[in-house]
């Protein structure tokens, strides 16, 4: 090796305390470099000079970003290999393997998607269905396969009955069968969600107990199952609805029709009547009057906006 200034080859190496800015950040440590014998200045060494850089970025990620470790924790939750991975959150498969050998800084978009991915890991369905073009059919059907929805976003460990699940441990099959229970013929997205929401309640108000664990929160058009969005994708991808979205007049209706056969057996009589019990009551609503309809209870009207609902409202609720 080389200097460059005086061409001399006598080179040493010794500790050098290093100050980079990057992104406008100070990072400093230490590090081996090698220096010139003569004239006593830093002498090129990839070997070296690589594993300076390496070292300044891993103390950028972790102090500033996000740490290679993460990262490719994030994706093995997933199940997702990189070419797959890469895809959903939009950027090449180098890019994505550079960030997981710790050779470069994710740049801003893609440290807000990973950080969002890890703070919400639901959020993964929102990206698969943005990119969905992007995906061949094979890619997508693997991304399905991969893919358990149940263990991402319901982790049992984290149950603790209170009066925004209805006392009432998240079952997943419930779900899935009251929703086929309500979309056994078209239905507009908008009005299952709120059938949802009523046969949850009243089956608290009859019971104690919520049918299905879910939380249900305040939004502009009425109480909502929270991840409501992933839980829609979720039956599509299992095969269990067909979701169709219309156009028409600029505006976009979102119908859901079920798929698969009901299994009536998963719920308690109680459970089953509370679902007819709804079901009955609206069957002659439209979307914008079950709306209208949900907007006056007690349980909407008295919750903040993005708030979780508390059961304890479902004693309001005369239907
Ligand atoms: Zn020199």
């Amino acid at each position: 090796m080389k200097c460059d200034i005086c061409n001399c080859t006598d080179t040493y190496i010794k500790e050098h305390t290093h100050e980079y800015i990057i992104k406008g950040k100070k990072i400093e440590f230490i590090s081996k470099r090698r220096f010139c014998k003569n004239c006593n200045n830093l002498v090129y060494d990839s070997k070296l000079d690589n594993i300076a850089s390496k070292k300044a970025i891993d103390i950028y990620n972790k102090k500033y970003g996000i740490s290679k470790d993460s990262i490719i924790e994030l994706r093995k939750k997933y199940n997702l290999s990189q070419d797959l991975f890469s895809k959903i959150i939009g950027c090449a498969k180098k890019t994505l393997v550079s960030y997981e050998n710790g050779n470069s800084i994710p740049n801003d978009n893609y440290l807000i998607i990973l950080r969002s991915l890890i703070n919400k890991p639901e959020v993964i369905y929102t990206l698969i269905e943005s990119n969905k073009d992007k995906f061949t059919d094979i890619e997508y059907n693997k991304i399905k396969d991969r893919l358990d929805y149940d263990t991402i976003l319901f982790n049992d460990e984290k149950f603790t009955p209170s009066k925004y699940n209805g006392y009432t441990k998240l079952n997943m099959d419930k779900v899935y069968n009251m929703i086929l229970c309500f979309a056994e013929s078209k239905v507009l997205k908008t009005k299952l969600l709120k059938e949802m929401f009523y046969a949850d309640f009243i089956n608290y108000k009859n019971t104690g107990a919520s049918i299905t664990g879910l939380e249900y929160a305040k939004l502009n058009y009425g109480p909502v199952p929270n991840n409501y969005e992933e839980i829609i994708f979720k039956c599509s991808l299992k095969d269990l609805i067909n979701y169709d979205v219309e156009f028409k007049n600029d505006f976009e209706s979102h119908f859901i029709e079920k798929k698969a056969k009901l299994n009536k057996k998963i719920f308690s009589e109680e459970e089953y009547n509370s679902i007819c019990k709804v079901k009955k009551f609206f069957q002659n609503y439209n979307s914008s009057d079950i709306v209208k309809y949900s907007h006056k209870e007690k349980a909407f009207t008295d919750t903040k906006y993005f708030n979780n609902i508390s059961y304890d409202y479902a004693f309001d609720i005369d239907i």
